[in-house]
Order: structure tokens, then sequence, then C-alpha cells
């Protein structure tokens, strides 16, 4: 184990001079930068006056009393998030696990239950009870009941009619809409073969083009855009790779330029991840951008890399750590974008999921751990790919494996 006493790199004297420089032109997005970098500067500089020895903390039972709060009882401003319940459940279910927390049998139950009720009759998942079937929740909520990991919570998925809902939202030239009659975006490719691939149910003409389409949204800047032709995001950047490593295409991305515009992403004086070139840093990219890095590692090391570290990822892992637990903890539980910001399950699970990433080195055959402060900052580990915990999905691979894949309607009927 690395970095128990590593005094901290925000600590350090040359750290000021990783600030941002406007070369004397300021505009908009320089004025946001150095706001965002004085109120970091500010957060340092408090956390210095009342810690003599520097040992950032994970404050592990304010997120748990916030998380096992909100399984049961949401406050009001979740109204908004109706139609992204089964994404609660993930969010809060994912944390829950990293944090090495067990969920009651009968609370597993009761999300079972409120799982099923969301599984729409024609297949797939919707946002809540009574709702259309949606990819984005069809994820959220097979990811949940993978984590639950009971047979009572396999047996909620409709296999067969899951399988039908993904025809009835594949398009012909590869790609997918978020659900029938909607839009196009390369989360949706990520999310159908994720489901697919956990499930069991990957026909060899379910993904038929899916590749090539993927492909053509990696850009001249090295990473990826919703579709086609636009600017390369964290968030589309992530879901489109991976979607590539469970088709097993991951070597066709022109993956240099995709790691070269990944580090960049890391923000110098930050420590954590923004989203896009000339963006500002954002606690939940701490996931989708950081966890590329174990995405690229292993596609460099298939393709026969010789240089690759067997310690470390490419990217400032104590940074990253740094950021997350000076800058993104809400004090009373649950995790945020940046100082000022709010706390929310979305950002609770995506910078715990980040920060098990930058603690984490390796897969069960070769681990390396770098745990920035105490002991007890130690997370579980996350699958890179499907964000669920590794044995998590070696336990679900395996129970769906022994089923069938359903034969589906010949894919001329969903295609005509
Ligand atoms: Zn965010």
């Amino acid at each position: 184990m690395d970095g128990l006493q590593t005094p901290l790199r925000c600590f350090r004297e040359c750290h000021s001079a990783e600030m941002f420089a406007d070369d004397g032109l300021g505009t908009v997005t320089s004025r946001e930068q150095k706001k965002v970098e004085r109120s970091i500067e500010e957060v340092i500089n408090v956390y210095k006056q009342i810690h003599n020895i520097p040992q950032p903390t994970l404050l592990r039972e304010q997120h748990y009393q916030y998380l096992k709060k909100g399984l049961r009882h949401l406050s009001d401003s979740y109204e908004c998030l109706d139609a992204s319940r089964p994404w609660l459940c993930f969010w809060i279910l994912h944390s829950l696990e990293l944090l090495d927390e067990p969920v009651p049998a009968a609370v597993a139950s009761d999300v079972c239950q409120f799982l099923a009720r969301c599984q729409s009759p024609t297949g797939g998942f919707a946002g809540g009870p009574s709702q259309h079937a949606h990819l984005a929740p069809t994820y959220a909520a097979v990811n949940a009941l993978c984590i639950i990991g009971t047979e009572e919570a396999y047996n909620v998925i409709d296999r067969e009619k899951l399988l039908d809902f993904l025809w009835s939202v594949k398009q012909p030239d590869g790609s997918f809409v978020m659900h029938v009659g909607g839009e196009v975006d390369v989360r949706s490719v990520y999310c159908a073969a994720s489901v697919a691939s956990l499930t069991n149910i990957i026909t060899p003409k379910l993904f038929e083009d899916t590749t090539n389409w993927v492909l053509s949204c990696q850009n001249w800047e090295g990473g990826l855009s919703g579709v086609p032709g636009l600017e390369a995001h964290g968030g589309y950047t992530f879901c489109g790779t991976a979607a590539l490593v469970i088709l097993g295409k991951e070597h066709m991305l022109d993956l240099k330029a995709l790691l070269r515009w990944v580090v960049n992403r890391q923000m110098r004086f930050e420590g954590g991840f923004q989203g896009r070139c000339n963006k500002l840093v954002d606690g939940c990219y701490s996931y989708w951008q950081a966890g590329l890095l174990p995405l690229l590692h292993r596609a460099f090391f298939k393709e026969g890399e010789s240089e690759l570290s067997q310690h470390r990822w490419m990217f400032e892992q104590e940074a990253l750590q740094e950021y997350i637990l000076l800058c993104c903890q809400n004090p009373t539980g649950g995790l945020l974008d940046k100082p000022g910001k709010s706390r929310d399950f979305y950002h609770t699970c995506y910078c715990l999921s980040g920060l098990s990433i930058a603690q984490h080195f390796g897969n069960t055959d070769s681990h390396h751990e770098t745990v920035l402060g105490k002991e007890q900052n130690r997370l579980a580990p996350t699958h890179p790919v499907y964000n669920i915990c590794p044995e998590k999905v070696a336990q679900a691979l395996q129970y769906f494996h022994r089923l069938p894949v359903p034969v589906e309607n010949s894919s001329a009927d969903h295609q005509s």
C-alpha cells in the first residue's frame, strides 16, 4: 500500500503554479475557471489551518446515514427525478456496496418489488411504474438488481421481453434510440450492451453495425461525442468505450488519441476531472473520465504495449483522491460536484466510484492499492465496465449464463 504518509500535493509550494493563466485575456470561461480555483484554494487553506498532520478522511458514517435515509425516503427536491427512480436505487445501492455496507434483506426485497413494478409489460424498465420503457432506467434497474444479487432480484428481469425491447430501439445504422420514438446517442449503446451482456441475451445480430457507429463518434479531439460530429464529452466517451469493450472491439478506436484526450481532462490545480475541454471540474467525472483509464490500460495490454505500469493507472490517482476527499464531501453526508454545490445521490455515486478507481489498480489477479489518508478511506473495488462490484458482475454472469439465450423473432420483423 502506498500513500499513507505522503504529503498532500495541494500543500506543496509549487501547487499554486498549476493555476490557470489567461495570458492577460480574460473571457467568460477563464473568469469562471479562476472563480472555481479560488474557492478550492479557500477550502485547502481552511483545511490546512485545522489539520497539523493532513490525513484527509472519508466521512463514511455520514455518507452511510445519508444513503440509508434515501433508500427509504426522499425529500421533495427529488420530485423532478420521478422518471429516474431506478437510477436512485442504483446510485444508492452502488454507493453502499462501495462503502461495504450491507442492505437488510427486507429492504433489498422491497427494492426488487419496486423495480418489478417499473418493468414494462413490453420489456425493459421505465423511470417509474406505468411509464414507458427507456434504456437509461433499464440499465440502472438491471445494475441495481445485480447488486442485490439474490434469486428474487435476478428473477425480476424478463429476459425474453428485454430482448424484444432492445430490438424495438435498435436502428438500421447500428445505433439505438433511448426509447421508442426517442433520441439517438451513444449512451444508449452502452446501456443496451451492458444489460444484454450481464443477462446473457446477446444474439449475433443484436449489435450488428453498432461498432462502426460508435467508432464514428470518436472525433479529432480523441474523445467521443454523443452522436457523430459533435464535441468530445466525458460521459459519452465512457459509454462508447465501455460498449466497445463489451463487444470486444475497443482496439478499433484510436486508443492513443483517446488516452491523450482523457489525461488532459484532469485539472492541473483541482486534481479532479472536467467533462470537456475548457469546462470546469466536476466530481462526477471522477468516474466518467478516470473510469476510462482502466479500460484503456487493458486495451493497451491486449495490444501488447510493453511500457505499461504494473502498479498505476495513467492518471494522477492521488490528486483525484485529494479533490474528492477535500472538495466534494458534504460534512453531513453525501458528495457533490464542486465546493458550493449541494449534494445529491448521483454525485455521491460517481464521486465514490471515481475514488474507488483511484484507489485500486489492476484486477483480481494483480492488484495494487493507493489509498490516500486513513486506511478506513479504502472503498471496495468497482468493475470499470459495469460500475458494480466485480464479484456481483461475476455472480450475475454465472447465473444468467446457465440460462439459454432467448430465441429472437427474426430481426427483419424488428427492423421493418
Ligand atoms: Zn457532475
